[in-house]
């Protein structure tokens, strides 16, 4: 079955509306590797969403302090302040829904999602020594992951850690990961609503396994969404990061 791989949609709906069109007869069902809220103007709207989705969701570290699960005291101070903005935008059924979203690993058809990594929900992943565990003791050849808000991953092949880079060719909206018998494959699929890998584009992934994994950037209408934020008084960093992907 193909499935779309959506992470770190963080309340922005344009996004996931543009990344949702783009993607539109090639996928049979949805994940989602959590922050579905925080930093963006719209959690109810996303929400509803990714519900009508019936998307198979796991818990971010923003979706536990947008729900009040967990206080924020360890987000930065702009993190803090949507996070609890947050709280005080969702109706009462999104936030319980938000609240009772499980932890990863969670295992789906044969591969595996976690928000962080496989031990630790709310480590990074940024460099292949933060990977080594999380690649090792992963239950399934390919484990799918976020929260870094970086499009790529690790694989392991014959104990030996490597860093996978995708650079869409400005031709194709996506490249295709082909996956090797004997590798183990960390994914990142990008982040939908606020990327940080230096291209403002929405990333996510459809994954055809135990084939391949295509991984996705579709450009959307950043303004529309800045301008919602401000609208909102949402913190001004949060705002100018969106235009440079950072
Ligand atoms: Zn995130």
């Amino acid at each position: 079955m193909r499935y779309l791989i959506l992470s770190d949609i963080h309340a922005n709906l344009t996004a996931l509306e543009a990344s949702l069109a783009a993607a539109k007869g090639r996928w049979e069902k949805v994940v989602c590797l959590g922050d579905v809220v925080g930093y963006g103007p719209d959690p109810n709207e996303v929400i509803d969403r990714v519900r009508s989705l019936d998307a198979i969701t796991i818990r971010g570290n923003h979706d536990k302090a947008g729900s009040g699960l967990a206080d924020a005291t360890d987000f930065n101070p702009v993190a803090r302040a949507v996070a609890l903005w947050t709280r005080n935008q969702l109706r009462p059924e999104n936030q319980e829904w938000l609240e009772k979203l499980p932890s990863g690993p969670l295992s789906v058809d044969g591969f595996t999602i976690v928000h962080g990594a496989v031990h630790d929900e709310d480590e990074y992943l940024f460099a292949p020594a933060q990977a080594l565990d999380s690649l090792a003791d992963a239950p399934s050849t390919v484990t799918f992951f976020g929260h870094t808000h970086i499009q790529g991953g690790f694989t392991l092949h014959d104990e030996k850690v490597s860093v996978l880079h995708f650079k869409p060719d400005g031709g194709k909206p996506f490249t295709t990961l082909e996956i090797e018998p004997g590798a183990t494959y960390m994914v990142n699929p990008g982040s939908i609503g606020q990327p940080r890998d230096g291209d403002a584009r929405a990333g996510f992934a459809i994954a055809d396994l135990p084939h391949c994994v295509e991984l996705w950037r579709v450009p959307y209408d950043v303004e529309a969404v800045q301008k919602r934020m401000e609208a909102s008084g949402l913190p001004e960093p949060l705002i100018q990061r969106l235009a440079f992907g950072r």
